[in-house]
């Protein structure tokens, strides 16, 4: 055993693959992700097996002597199965070569050394010996264990063939740089992968926009994604993915008055949204919320929400449509979030995200993410704190965080202020929502109810009538009770020239 792997094989499903490949005949290794990790001592639940011959046979020799189950991907030559909380994935090693209009090679089997030349940097291209007579050798032809102490995101090969064959690679560098970056370690794409990436940016027009917003979302729940969206600019591939985005750059100058750079916030807001979202997570302070047959279900969070990142992302993406300059006022970005709500079903549609309750969050968050702080600014009454709550619904507590997070400025006085009155919005809603329940609020009175007691068809003036409860209960002109939510439909039903059905 190599000394500086000890540790990394301790795990029985190693010795188990280790039996089953020299029974075949075959050689076989831990390869990619797995070994990287190991060495940064990050936890990691894959395990890539590389396999001189055939992965799946080796895999269905593994998943007999562990009596498991094991998913053959026929297509792909691949192999998985679960094995004690691992997920083991096997391939056969292989060669590839690469046609110019796609990203798919032409493959035959081939070495372990062919099967290192064609993975995407040197960090993730060590191996580690599964044979009996040198198990935990670290097969490192590319020097990645140098690279990863170092922090170098490298190409094995001459970047511009690693980026061109499959330029998925690209935003895969950047988003390794984004993911491996942290407290401790900082991770750099070397500069001539860079100057590669920009070189090779078109080539992104082979991949499938699936693909390329898979490798995005990754970034997005990375502990600090600006890092990846400021190299994704750089190199000129988020013009290409998210040109939207882009347009938030630069500061336009009126009359000596500039506006803020809407980018940079809006990367500052990503990075906030992560930090504060990690530590509330920690506390156990959040919870997501599902349907399950008809009733609700609350979920305390574990790791990050995808589809908050999103928000924080989107949150000002109409600033350049809205921007005003008035003499009086300076500039203005007025409407922007109702615009920016509006701009995202057809921005979801071009990255292929899902077109369901997930985009209707984001929407919801991007529209309603100026109404916390304008609580800052006005009074807090009962009502209008009634209303963020009615109008937010469960999602009042990632809409907050949002709003906190939001809060930036270069005037740390200005910050601290906002920050502290942020605080009593807070407690205010929490007053409320104690005191009058209302992030669940349905209308006590409903369309069928009125239709019943009034023997009347479906017409406008049900929603008048519900309008008009909802509203005193909001105003706190009546209490959420059916007793009272009742004398006031009659009320406004009366006033409409309903009369009530005889039962
Ligand atoms: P993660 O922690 O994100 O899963 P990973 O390194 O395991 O990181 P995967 O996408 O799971 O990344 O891929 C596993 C391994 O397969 C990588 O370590 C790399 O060696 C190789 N690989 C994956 N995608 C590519 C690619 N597009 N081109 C070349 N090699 C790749
Ligand atoms: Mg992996």
């Amino acid at each position: 055993m190599s000394t500086i792997t000890e540790g990394f094989l301790d795990h029985k499903i190693f010795n188990i693959v280790s039996q089953a490949a020299e029974k075949l005949g075959v050689r076989a290794f831990v390869i990619g992700g797995y070994v990287r990790d190991c060495f940064l001592g990050r936890p990691c639940k894959d395990i890539d097996i590389v396999a001189e011959g055939s992965g799946i046979e080796l895999a269905q020799a593994v998943g007999e002597a562990v009596k498991s189950n094991v998913s053959v991907f026929r297509n792909f030559g691949t192999a998985m199965l679960k094995y004690h909380g691992m997920e083991v994935e096997f391939v056969g090693a292989r060669k590839e070569s690469y046609r110019r209009d796609s990203r798919k090679p032409i493959v035959e089997d081939g070495t372990l050394e062919d099967d290192q030349l064609r993975r995407d940097f040197t960090i993730n291209a060590m191996a580690l010996s599964l044979q009996k007579e040198d198990f935990g050798a670290l097969v490192d032809p590319f020097g990645g264990i140098r690279d990863l102490a170092a922090g170098i995101i490298r190409t094995p090969l001459d970047p511009d063939t690693t980026y061109s064959d499959d330029p998925l690679r690209m935003i895969r560098a950047i988003r390794f740089a984004t993911k491996l970056t942290d407290g401790e370690r900082v991770f750099r794409v070397v500069p001539e992968s860079l100057e590669s990436i920009r070189r090779n940016r078109e080539r992104m027009s082979i991949l499938s926009k699936e693909r390329i917003t898979e490798e995005l979302n990754k970034i997005l729940v990375c502990r600090k994604p600006s890092i990846g969206f400021r190299l994704l600019d750089e190199t000129g591939l988020l013009e290409y993915i998210l040109p939207q985005l882009t347009k938030l750059k630069g500061v336009e100058t009126v009359e000596g008055k500039g506006h803020k750079e809407n980018f940079s916030h809006t990367l500052e807001v990503v990075d906030n949204v992560a930090a504060y979202e990690t530590e509330m997570i920690a506390g156990g302070k959040l919870f997501n919320y599902d349907y399950e047959d008809g009733a609700e279900v609350q979920r305390p969070r574990t790791e990050p929400y995808l589809w908050l990142r999103w928000a924080a992302l989107l949150h000002d993406i109409a600033k350049p449509a809205t921007k005003r300059y008035s003499p009086q006022t300076g500039w203005t970005f007025h409407g922007h979030e109702v615009v920016g709500a509006r701009m995202i079903p057809k921005l979801f549609q071009q990255m292929k995200l899902p077109l369901n309750e997930k985009m209707k969050y984001v929407q919801k968050l991007v529209n309603l993410h100026l109404r916390p702080i304008a609580l800052v600014t006005e009074e807090v009454t009962d009502s209008a704190v009634r209303r963020l709550l009615f109008d937010a619904g469960n999602d009042i507590d990632d809409l907050m965080l949002l709003c906190n997070a939001d809060i930036t400025s270069k005037n740390m006085k200005k910050v601290e202020r906002l920050r502290q009155n942020f605080e009593l919005v807070r407690q205010k809603l929490a007053d409320v929502e104690a005191k009058d329940a209302i992030r669940n609020f349905k209308n006590p009175i409903t369309g069928e109810h009125i239709m019943q007691v009034y023997g009347i068809p479906p017409c406008r003036e049900i929603g008048i009538i519900k309008e008009y409860v909802k509203n005193a209960i909001l105003d706190g002109v009546i209490e959420n009770r059916m007793d009272e939510a009742e004398r006031l439909m009659k009320e406004k039903a009366a006033e409409l020239g309903f009369t009530e059905k005889i039962q």
